[in-house]
């Protein structure tokens, strides 16, 4: 029989919730129970029987839930009436999803974040630095205005860049959904709030990274400068904006990186 993948004394719980995903440079592959899963998933390219298992598992497990989560004595008569009132719920939920989803991205941080993400994606691409996909092929016309002997730090600096232009506008927009003003379900009020800070958290740290990354860049590519310093005072501003708006994410202590030194 095929071990579960997932089970592991040795993973540090919701350690995935507030890492960067770039998984390629943590620390904690060992210790990840999504970093497990995923490469298990890998696997069944590979092995087919493996993947089988998983999936069986994971229709198993989702079986389970759904049978323990139905209504056991439902009245047959009554399953239509359900039916339409689950569908007006449901349109009803969409809506207001909608119109909260709305306030989030008009959210300063969201905005700023999203307006960032648009003018450093627009900047690769007319520069030649980089391109959409983050595969970080920068053009030749782009790397003669580098000097040789800062090329190798440029093409970091361009990597993290590129990494992070997207997941800081992601976690933000996570961490504004905590903002909300729909109160949480009893009991998940701590959760919301904490989750709000966690996710602000690693949005400043990719923040962070990012802007050193374009200090780098400026001073590489000095025929850049004028249109990277817009861009640097658009993240100088954010990070901002969001220490402001989640005064305590700094705080926040991340599960595995910010309790021990990776391993
Ligand atoms: S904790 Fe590390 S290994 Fe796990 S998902 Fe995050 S970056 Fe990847």
């Amino acid at each position: 029989m095929t071990p579960d993948p997932l089970d592991n004394p040795q993973f540090i719980s919701g350690i995935h919730n507030y890492c960067d995903r770039w998984c390629e440079r943590c620390g904690f592959t060992s210790r990840c129970s999504s970093y497990a899963m995923e490469k298990a998933f890998e696997e069944e390219a590979e092995s087919p029987d493996a993947g089988q298992q998983l999936h069986l598992k994971a229709l198993d497990d989702h079986l389970s839930w759904t049978l323990d989560a139905g209504p056991e004595d439902a009245d047959p008569d009554e399953t239509e009436d359900i039916d339409d009132l689950a569908e007006m719920m449901s349109a009803e939920r969409s809506f207001e999803d909608q119109m909260e989803r709305r306030a989030h991205e008009e959210h300063d941080c969201s905005s700023t974040a999203r307006m960032y993400l648009d003018m450093s994606r627009k900047w690769l691409k007319d520069s030649g630095a980089g391109d959409d996909d983050r595969s970080g092929r920068t053009s030749d016309a782009f790397w003669a205005d580098v000097e040789q002997s800062a090329r190798a730090q440029a093409g970091e600096a361009l990597e993290v860049i590129q990494w992070y232009q997207f997941f800081i506008y992601v976690k933000l927009m996570r961490a504004v959904s905590g903002l909300s003003s729909v109160p949480p379900a009893p009991g998940l009020e701590d959760y919301k709030a904490q989750d709000a800070n966690g996710s602000a958290k690693i949005a400043l740290i990719g923040i962070d990274r990012s802007i050193a990354a374009w200090e780098v860049l400026v001073n590489a590519a000095p025929r850049h400068r004028g249109a990277m310093s817009k861009l640097l005072a658009q993240l100088t501003g954010l990070r901002q904006a969001a220490e402001e708006t989640f005064p305590q994410a700094r705080a926040f202590v991340r599960p595995g990186f910010d309790e021990m030194q990776s391993g």
